[in-house]
């Protein structure tokens, strides 16, 4: 059936931007069809709301820029809101919408996967242990579902650790794994919202009630029972209140280098030493690069703004000054993360906390909700207490991923892509499952999240 621009439009709701995204791609955009409403793409089709445009500024106020209290529009209502989109993120709000938890999940860039996809960081360590000469993972639920379903879209989604098994410490492909991200989010039911950038929480003594987010409409809402911190650098339970130390650590940058399969060593003479590329990855042709970094503070926008510049420009040059060695004449920087490597900033000062040492005794807890592999092949797997994912005072939110309560000393397990993925699941399991009780996560029976989360697959 044929309709006039006037009634298509009305049939799409004037002023949605579907509406708009179909009219741009109908190819006709910039005429008016004699229509004066729409003359071209210099006519608001949005609608403004009175709240976003009327809202009163800051002001100087004896000298201090003082913010007039406002009211903040409510954008969405939920069970549990997850902040943050990385590996931690991602299982989370998985594990609670699978739990039966209306979940949202908040994410400031415009893809998920956070360091591990957007830091390209993309090698998987840490999932298991070795043991009798054999591979056993115990990553498993969530995180072992995305890797075997990484695996089913095809060699160039990832590729094993050479001579070790499928699921042991592979390399991913970014693009392949936000798409799979994308895609379990959708089939889990979770609400996503990117571009939008948690900035506040909302209060009641102790009680977080959902939070506040910044985005190119202004400060809204979203309430919620439950609010899972997956920021890695825990900003939500910081806005809430709640102790913390913080670490610095070294701050990296993964690069790529691409034309990799063109390079001819046969042009390199004898005794020049060839320059390091770094590793092979699931993409023909492509080499992937980590540079350490020196230490800093991953909280300071003045430092990371710096680190980027100057790591941005080394990759540059290094890739520049490689080119110069016989037989590397055809490589090129084929691109650099988008996301500065933030190791680690805040650690939550949680109910309970886990050391190296207490790592390496690779004991069984009867309250542990999640269980990291190790990055080397020597040492036993180690549990992670519920306790490590309970703020200490604040009530109705839970640690997920690389800013969960751990010593200093055990950050280096802790944070790694598995780890943040198996704790993800178990908070967000807690948090459904406190959103349902209409209780508090520290009131909640342990031996029920650890039911839930064996139901969910995972090993504890
Ligand atoms: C250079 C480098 C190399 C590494 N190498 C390895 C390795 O080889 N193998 C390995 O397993 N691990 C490695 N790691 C560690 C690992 O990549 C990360 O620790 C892990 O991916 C962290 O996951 P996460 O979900 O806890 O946090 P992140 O990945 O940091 O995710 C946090 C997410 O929250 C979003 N966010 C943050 N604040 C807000 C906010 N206020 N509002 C909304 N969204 C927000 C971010 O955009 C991001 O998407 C490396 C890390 C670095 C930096």
């Amino acid at each position: 059936m044929d309709y006039s621009r006037r009634e298509m439009l009305r049939r799409m709701g004037i002023g949605s931007a579907a509406g708009l995204g179909l009219w741009a791609t109908g190819g006709r955009a910039d005429t008016t069809d004699g229509d004066p409403e729409y003359a071209g793409f210099a006519k608001n089709l949005f609608k403004v709301a009175p709240s976003m445009s009327d809202v009163p500024s800051a002001a100087i106020v004896d000298g201090k820029v003082i913010q007039p209290a406002r009211e903040i529009p409510v954008f969405h209502e939920a069970d549990v809101v997850v902040v943050g989109g990385g590996a931690a993120g991602f299982a989370a709000a998985v594990a609670a919408a699978r739990t039966g938890a209306k979940t949202a999940l908040v994410e400031r860039y415009g893809s998920l996967g956070g360091l591990f996809t957007n830091g390209m960081v993309l090698v998987i360590i840490g999932t298991g242990v070795k043991e009798d000469g054999k591979f056993r993972l115990v990553t498993r639920g969530i995180c072992e579902e995305f890797m075997l379903r990484l695996e089913q879209m095809g060699p160039q989604a990832i590729t094993p650790h050479p001579g070790t098994d499928k699921v042991w410490q592979p390399t991913a492909d970014a693009e392949a794994s936000k798409v799979l991200m994308d895609t379990m989010i959708q089939e889990a039911k979770v609400d996503l919202f990117f571009h939008a950038w948690g900035v506040d929480v909302i209060q009641a003594g102790n009680a977080v009630k959902g939070i506040v987010f910044e985005s190119k409409q202004g400060r809204q809402a979203i309430l919620a029972k439950q609010v899972v911190d997956a920021t890695g650098d825990g900003d939500v339970y910081f806005q809430a209140g709640e102790n913390y130390q913080q670490i610095s650590h070294a701050m990296g940058f993964v690069f790529r280098v691409g034309n990799a399969d063109r390079i001819d060593r046969q042009k390199l003479p004898k005794e020049t030493k060839a320059p390091y590329l770094g590793n092979h990855e699931p993409i023909p042709g492509a080499l992937w690069k980590n540079n350490l970094g020196p230490r800093g503070n991953g909280l300071d926008i003045r430092e990371l703004t710096r680190f980027e510049m100057m790591h941005r420009k080394s990759a540059w040059e290094y890739v520049q000054r490689s080119r110069k060695t016989p037989g590397h004449e055809n490589i090129f920087l084929m691109n650099t993360c988008s996301q500065i490597g933030v190791r680690a900033t805040r650690l939550l000062d949680g109910v309970a906390s886990i050391d190296k040492k207490e790592a390496l005794l690779g004991r069984k807890r009867e309250d542990a909700v999640a269980v990291s592999g190790h990055d080397g092949l020597r040492h036993p797997e180690f549990a992670i207490p519920y306790g490590a994912l309970l703020p200490k005072r604040v009530d109705n939110v839970l640690a997920a991923g690389r800013c969960i309560s751990c010593a200093p000393d055990l950050i280096d397990r802790v944070r790694l892509i598995p780890v943040c993925f198996v704790t993800g699941q178990a908070a967000g399991v807690a948090a459904a499952l406190a959103a349902q009780k209409n209780c508090t996560p520290r009131q909640l029976d342990v031996q029920e999240i650890r039911r839930v989360l064996r139901e969910q697959k995972a090993y504890l």
